[in-house]
């Protein structure tokens, strides 16, 4: 097809793209160019949270956008400080900074760790330790914290200043002894790394030495595992974390580009004027629709996520063709017995479901609302995918 001819003449090759051009949908049913119909598992990788042309988030950003599309931050805008507003009393963090995307929000919540340990430690605190295997995003700063080799070779050199650490707290302690440490970051389910959620006896660990070590902060990278996709409003709820930076992007938009970056109260004043900014960051439009998402992620929602999830998880742990199913909530990790992850997604856009890969699994981020039948249709595809 020509899109597929000139997209490879004219975007950056950047991407390995499905052959798939997709045109129009309704909640969690996709279609592409040639009408053929997907139930969508990924939702653009767990960025439509509540699916595709949704009716309330679209009349929410439609409504802004007729009245005024941008402002600059030279001025106040009511959207974003009614999202910040909602967001603050949500999560009990003190102040908010918004970017356009999680690579953003992370590089926020970097900036304030090392001015806060430089304030409050000394200038030479700026050590950051985060895990092995985590994905934080794609800027020099952001692929120096996360902790995969491969994103890191021919971009050297990298921002200094980061470690890297297993989930085994002696080394987490040793790290921290023999460096001047400003924070430790984590993903409380690595996403991108293959859907690893933190393992329970190290997060009580962390916690332990976080509450011993007060001048080191906590970073919780919640881009992906936010927003109510794994049950709770952020995932660190499941783990009894208090961060005192967090940040999230992806469902939040509910479609839009958006980067957050959450303060607690020990931090909230550490940003003066001119130490962080983005032309975009609170667009009214993104805020507006942003808001909406938000206000509709309440008790009921969240249970049915759950449920949702645990249904989902023993329809497929119980198939022959399924090794293991990780993660929590609607954010699922599946590891095939025989078959490569990839080919397993090939076969089931074949049959009509949309998925991801994360390393050797399949990954699930559906619609938060997603109804039940076509989480079951699509489940049985994937088994059926799985088996074959
Ligand atoms: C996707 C992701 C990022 C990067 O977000 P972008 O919006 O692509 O910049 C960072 N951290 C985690 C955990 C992610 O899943």
């Amino acid at each position: 097809m020509q899109i597929f001819e000139d997209d490879k003449k004219y975007i950056a090759g950047t991407y390995a793209r499905f052959e798939l051009d997709l045109v129009k949908g309704k909640g969690s049913l996709i279609q592409d160019s040639n009408g053929k119909e997907y139930i969508d598992l990924g939702t653009g990788i767990g960025v439509n949270l509540f699916g595709v042309a949704d009716e309330e988030w679209r009349n929410a950003v439609t409504d802004q956008l007729s009245k005024i599309q941008h402002t600059s931050n030279l001025y106040y805008n009511e959207p974003c400080i009614k999202l910040a507003e909602l967001l603050c009393k949500r999560t009990g963090m003190s102040k908010i900074f918004f970017s356009n995307s999680g690579a953003e929000s992370n590089e926020c919540a970097i900036k304030a760790a090392r001015k806060y340990s430089a304030e409050n430690n000394g200038a030479d605190y700026y050590k950051i330790i985060t895990l092995w295997n985590s994905f934080h995003g794609r800027t020099l700063t952001d692929l120096a914290a996360t902790g995969q080799d491969h994103y890191h070779e021919l971009f050297q050199p990298l921002t200094p200043g980061f470690l890297h650490a297993n989930q085994d707290i002696n080394e987490i302690e040793k790290l921290c002894s023999e460096n001047k440490t400003a924070a430790i970051m984590i993903e409380c389910i690595q996403g991108e790394g293959g859907v690893i959620p933190l393992d329970k006896k190290f997060a009580d660990d962390l916690k332990k030495f976080l509450e011993a070590h007060k001048n080191i902060l906590l970073v919780i990278d919640e881009v992906q595992t936010g927003n109510g996709r794994t049950g709770k409003l952020f995932s660190y709820e499941h783990f009894g974390f208090k961060p005192d930076i967090a940040t999230t992007a992806k469902g939040i938009g509910g479609g839009l580009p958006i980067g957050v970056t959450m303060l607690s109260e020990k931090l909230k004043d550490v940003f003066k004027p001119g130490d962080n900014g983005s032309t975009f960051g609170g667009n009214p439009v993104v805020c507006a629709g942003a808001c909406n998402i938000l206000n509709r992620i309440d008790e009921k929602l969240l249970s049915e996520v759950t449920r949702k999830g645990e249904m989902l998880r023993n329809m497929l742990v119980n198939s022959k063709g399924i090794d293991d199913v990780a993660g929590i909530g609607l954010m699922l990790g599946i590891k095939p017995k025989n078959k490569k992850a990839s080919d397993v997604v090939k076969a089931c856009i074949n049959d009509g479901v949309l998925c991801l890969t994360a390393k050797d699994r399949i990954r699930l981020l559906p619609a938060v609302n997603i109804p039940e039948d076509l989480l079951k249709r699509a489940g049985e595809v994937i088994i059926k995918a799985c088996e074959a």
